[in-house]
């Protein structure tokens, strides 16, 4: 007899039907980019050179993460069994939810806040807790605080949060871990550079904190994708569990310690784009364009109707920039990453222009 043929095609799990497509809009970025939040120039040339070093050979071997997340712990003032290189932040994310979140629990986040957390919950099947800002998108910790409930599981927080650029307090952050004991707190310092504060001391000493960290920003490796998770040893050998043993790749592992070391090129970035911070802050003052104090290398802004015009406009110029007004709260924002003193200097040149012409515009 002739086997059964079925014409059902496999589907998916309601909650992944249920997702949302998540496209950052990456095409054509031949231009000033100041959408994304990277370093806008480039990594330390001690990593150029030590890429220029890797030879055939060595990428016939899989990559060995260990030694590697051994100098990084000891960079952090960590055990290395604290320590777990990732691909990026993102799959930082995505193995601690997997990790933590089940059927019947709640990840409780502040919106509008960073999209993959929502995303990689929708990969387990936990329900999203979203606690809005108020107008003024500062963290919003007594709401926050009031929805920690039995079911809170994981709590994210990125913190300098992106796109506000808004920051919670060590205090703050220390509370929020205190009050929901059965939960992980995720604290994200994707952003720690630009802002200077940090948890990572405290890894270890809290029962249920975590704090990841990326190359993707201030270092300039965000092609590389490499991140890291640092949290207690006993939690962590769960993560562990979950993590590929080989999702970091021996190109990123090799240039991982040439970055650290090339202290002096970080501080120098990192000065660049204060400096470049407070410049662009005065004329974005001066030029009457509302915007929320940041404490990351990006500053929200109110474009109000016109955001898409814009950001059309700005590209036209030159200069990428990410609309963000379909984040909760935040119709008619757009979010511009700073770069040197020189290019945010050409980015208010092109912003004046833009908005005398939609001025003009919308004057007709
Ligand atoms: N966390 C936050 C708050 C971010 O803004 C980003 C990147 N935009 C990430 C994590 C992801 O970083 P990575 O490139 O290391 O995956």
């Amino acid at each position: 007899m002739a086997e059964a043929t079925t014409t059902v095609a496999p589907g998916p799990r309601a909650r992944v039907q249920a997702m949302k497509e998540y496209h950052p809009p990456l095409g054509s970025r031949e231009a000033m980019r100041l959408d994304f939040n990277e370093n806008t120039l480039e990594c330390s040339p001690k990593v150029r050179e030590t890429l220029a070093q890797i030879s055939a050979g060595a990428l016939t071997r899989y990559p060995e993460r260990e030694p590697v997340e051994a100098i990084v712990a000891a960079h952090l003032g960590l055990r290395a069994e604290q320590v777990a290189l990732t691909n990026g932040v993102d799959e930082a994310i995505h193995v601690l939810f997997e990790t933590f979140l089940e059927a019947d629990n709640e990840l409780l986040l502040p919106v509008p806040t960073y999209t993959m957390y929502e995303v990689y919950a929708s990969a387990t099947d936990a329900r999203v807790v979203a606690v809005q800002a108020g107008d003024d998108l500062q963290f919003p910790f007594d709401r926050l605080a009031a929805a920690i409930g039995p079911r809170t599981k994981v709590i994210a927080i990125a913190n300098p949060n992106s796109p506000s650029g808004s920051v919670a307090t060590r205090a703050q952050l220390l509370e929020l871990a205190r009050r929901a004991p059965q939960a992980v707190l995720l604290v994200d310092e994707a952003y720690f550079h630009f802002h200077g504060e940090t948890l990572i001391d405290l890894v270890g000493t809290l029962p249920n904190l975590f704090v990841a960290r990326t190359f993707s920003k201030a270092y300039g490796l965000a092609g590389l994708r490499l991140g890291l998770l640092a949290g207690p040893e006993e939690l962590m050998r769960w993560v562990r569990r979950v993590l590929s043993p080989y999702s970091v790749n021996s190109l990123a592992l090799a240039c991982l310690p040439p970055a650290l070391e090339d202290a002096p090129y970080l501080d120098w970035y990192v000065g660049e784009v204060l400096a470049a911070r407070a410049e662009f802050e005065a004329a974005l003052d001066a030029a009457g364009v509302r915007r929320w104090p940041s404490r990351a290398n990006f500053i929200l802004v109110e474009i109000g109707a016109q955001h898409a015009e814009f950001v059309r406009r700005m590209r036209a110029a030159g200069v990428l920039v990410r609309d963000r007004s379909s984040d909760p709260g935040c119709d008619g924002r757009v979010r511009i990453t700073i770069g040197t003193r020189e290019q945010m200097r050409q980015a208010v040149a092109a912003l004046n222009e833009a908005l005398a012409a939609l001025r003009a515009e919308g004057g007709k």
